[in-house]
């Protein structure tokens, strides 16, 4: 387990923002924040973080106060933005390069109009269906892509997703699939493009809104 300082997110759950005005959660509750993504595509794209350092999100998608919170925010969500794909890329080991430069668990929320299944299915991964409180019983202890699709008649708790077990770690998978949907493969890397002003607008448009 790191400990905070180290690890961006839980800089962010103790309230030391490296991105003033950007990073700081937009919602929050006593297990999960909510925060816009730094070096975000599209604008709404956010992240929920578990409040506790985690590698992956896979035990907390049968708990429910997981789900009251990610609920609470798609509220806001489908208000603002529409239909979105939820997708989490699980990491086992610190360092791992199927983390998108950070360890700690996180499911990213990116409006989309569009599906990403045929992307999946052309990807050459092997995908199964499975409701994402099934992920821990079928990962066990291996890394894994994790792909949904919501909107305001689909809940979480009713929606299949996508599986996509790792035998080897993968890096940027669904970055670089919204990446060339969105004309440019180049924007990829966040690290050299942040996006902070995006991101910023999102924040503003998810912290304005009435939960
Ligand atoms: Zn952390
Ligand atoms: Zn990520």
């Amino acid at each position: 387990m790191k400990i905070s300082g180290t690890c961006r997110f839980c800089g962010i759950v103790s309230g030391q923002y490296q991105y003033a005005g950007v990073d700081e959660p937009f919602a929050s509750n006593d297990g999960f924040v909510a925060v816009a993504s730094i070096g975000a595509l599209v604008e709404g794209w956010s992240l929920i973080i578990p409040k506790a350092h985690q590698l992956s999100m896979r035990n907390n998608y049968s708990n429910s106060v997981f789900a009251d919170f990610l609920s609470s925010v798609l509220h806001r969500f489908f208000n603002k933005y529409g239909p979105l794909i939820a997708f989490e890329h699980g990491a086992n080991k610190e360092g791992s390069i199927t983390g998108c430069g950070t360890d700690h668990a996180h499911l990213h929320l990116v409006p989309f109009g569009e599906s990403l299944f045929p992307d999946l299915q052309s990807s050459g991964l092997q995908w199964v269906q499975c409701h994402a409180s099934e992920i821990a019983s079928r990962s066990g202890t291996k890394e894994y892509l994790f792909y949904t699709e919501l909107n305001a008649k689909k809940v979480w708790q009713d929606s299949v997703g996508y599986l996509h077990v790792l035998e080897h770690p993968l890096s940027q998978f669904f970055r670089r699939l919204i990446a060339e949907r969105r004309g440019g493969v180049e924007a990829a890397d966040y690290r050299h493009f942040p996006h902070l002003d995006t991101s910023m607008q999102t924040r503003i448009v998810l912290a304005g809104s009435v939960a």
